[in-house]
């Protein structure tokens, strides 16, 4: 098993600075001893413009057998002969990523003393091994590595050169190469090539969870493939995997509070607005929605997934508006809105008219029944597509308010952002973003099965291409006297909740 990292660099920022990362000296080829056989670390080449590490990870097949872990794939227990004539020594895999975790453990984390400033550093890396076993091919490969930044080579592994009619191996060639900082590298690899591998060679506990969760650190809770990625690495047991994923979660809310208002959100389009001070998109945004509810009537209004409460603190300025109630998933984003509010220090008369609640959307909840309007505002793209259709049964079907708000990025205006690069969405945690037609075919799907008619609104300069950045749906109940009526049983799911699942 053989990996190569490569690095260029110049006179200012020389390649050889891979070595304090690493803690190697590019001098001396260094031996390790692990639990699985010998690793040796050297560097094949080693100067000012370019520097390779090697780690090569010589398995002892004796040693695995007396371990007990020479089995092959999927852990059955092979013939006697298979048992010590098997792909492990010369393949990379979980045997591997537990030699890379031993040797580079201080890389892995991030640490280095002697130049702290160095690991900060995104390099410009390329990452070679040879023989990586990949179940799910060379397709799976680029799923796995290019959401993370990597340009990806996966070429599959001929089984035997002189016969090529025999078709490829279950190995592929591997080359990344991206600009990262390496402790992300290190750590991507730690968890991916065991991923790949698809047959951990160890005993699978519960501490997995954890080293899961720290190897993934920044990057696993956004990726795309985390089930397919968290499902394989704790080798498919179904109670870890679904704890992993309740943490993944709660680190993806946190990361999306953190975010405050969405950057992009915060940027002003200077051509449409030349003659006069810019406004910020986000602004516009509540100034849209604000309009709605002021001739909607509304008095009782429900902002849900209020966020840091940017718009609970607009409706509280307006008389207009007597009761006015914030809910979002997110603890520290309520707690956030409440101290941005000033919520402790409000007048009694003020703070009657305002609630803030944690509850999630996806489920039915009675404390959201009997107000005029609901809006949501930036909130369902934050959701998976399979749960949209939960937040439509607790919104329209359940909590059924006179009017709702929708507003949605409209991914057709994301050309004209400068910023943003080409293909991708506007924040992290969205998981999807409409163009006008398919939000229009949502929102009326929507309407019709609820019994609301619904209306498109522009916000910001409606492009006469793609259109306008937000897109905006106002519903209203066809029957009008529908938030008056007694909650049935047919509004009560099994899944009813008072929506405490989050954040705990
Ligand atoms: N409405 C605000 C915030 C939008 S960001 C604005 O327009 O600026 C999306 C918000 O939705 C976040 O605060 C997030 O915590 C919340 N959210 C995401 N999924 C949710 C869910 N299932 N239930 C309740 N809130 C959710």
């Amino acid at each position: 098993m053989f990996l190569t990292i490569t690095t260029s660099g110049s006179t200012e920022r020389p390649a050889t600075d891979l070595g304090f990362l690493l803690h190697k000296h590019p001098d001396k080829a260094q031996v390790f001893s692990t639990s699985h056989g010998t690793a040796y670390v050297f560097y094949p080449e080693a100067s000012a413009e370019r520097c390779t590490a090697a780690l090569l990870l010589e398995v002892d097949p004796v040693a695995l057998v007396r371990r007990g872990k020479g089995r092959g794939r999927g852990g059955a227990p092979d013939s006697a002969l298979a048992q010590y004539v098997n792909d492990r020594p010369y393949a990379a895999s979980s045997l591997f990523a537990v030699a890379l975790g031993a040797v580079f453990s201080s890389a892995l984390k991030g640490q280095c003393t002697a130049r702290p400033e160095l690991a900060e550093r995104a390099l410009p890396l390329r990452i070679e091994v040879p023989a990586v076993p990949a179940s799910g091919g060379a397709a799976l490969v680029g799923r796995l590595f290019e959401p993370l930044g990597w340009t990806v080579t996966a070429e599959p592994v001929p089984l035997d050169e002189r016969f090529p009619e025999w078709g490829e191996s279950r190995y592929v060639r591997l080359v990344l190469e991206g600009e990262l900082r390496l402790a992300d590298a290190l750590r991507q690899l730690y968890v991916l090539l065991p991923v790949l591998d698809d047959s951990k060679h160890y005993w699978v506990a519960p501490d997995e969870v954890d080293k899961l969760l720290r190897s993934g650190e920044g990057w696993l809770h956004s990726h795309p493939e985390q089930q397919l990625i968290t499902s394989r690495y704790l080798a498919r047991r179904w109670s870890l995997t679904r704890q992993a994923m309740e943490r993944l979660e709660l680190a993806r809310l946190a990361e999306a509070d953190d975010a405050e208002a969405e950057e992009l959100d915060n940027a002003v389009d200077e051509e449409a607005d030349t003659a006069e001070k810019p406004v910020p998109l986000a602004v516009r945004r509540r100034e849209a929605i604000l309009d709605v509810l002021r001739s909607s009537g509304a008095a009782r209004v429900l902002d849900l997934g209020c966020g840091q409460g940017q718009l609970v603190g607009a409706l509280l300025k307006e008389a207009q508006f007597t009761g006015i109630v914030g809910v979002d998933v997110s603890m520290r984003a309520l707690n956030e809105a409440a101290r941005r509010l000033g919520v402790e220090r409000m007048s009694e008369r003020q703070s009657a008219r305002v609630r803030l609640l944690q509850g999630s959307l996806a489920y039915t909840d009675k404390r959201l029944k009997g107000y005029d309007a609901a809006v949501l505002s930036e909130v369902i793209e934050h959701l998976d597509l399979p749960r949209l259709p939960a937040l439509e049964y607790a919104v329209f079907g359940a909590a059924r308010p006179t009017t709702v708000v929708v507003t949605t990025p409209n991914v057709e205006y994301n050309v004209r952002w400068d910023t943003l690069p080409a293909g991708h969405v506007r924040h992290a945690d969205h998981r999807f973003e409409w163009t006008r037609a398919e939000f229009r075919s949502w929102a009326e799907r929507v309407a019709a099965r609820h019994g609301y008619a619904v209306e498109f609104r522009p916000v910001g300069p409606d492009d006469p291409e793609v259109g306008p950045p937000t897109q905006l749906a106002l519903f209203t109940a066809a029957d009008t006297t529908a938030t008056a009526t007694p909650p049935t049983p047919s509004d009560t799911t099994p899944s009813d909740t008072t929506a405490k699942e989050a954040a705990a």
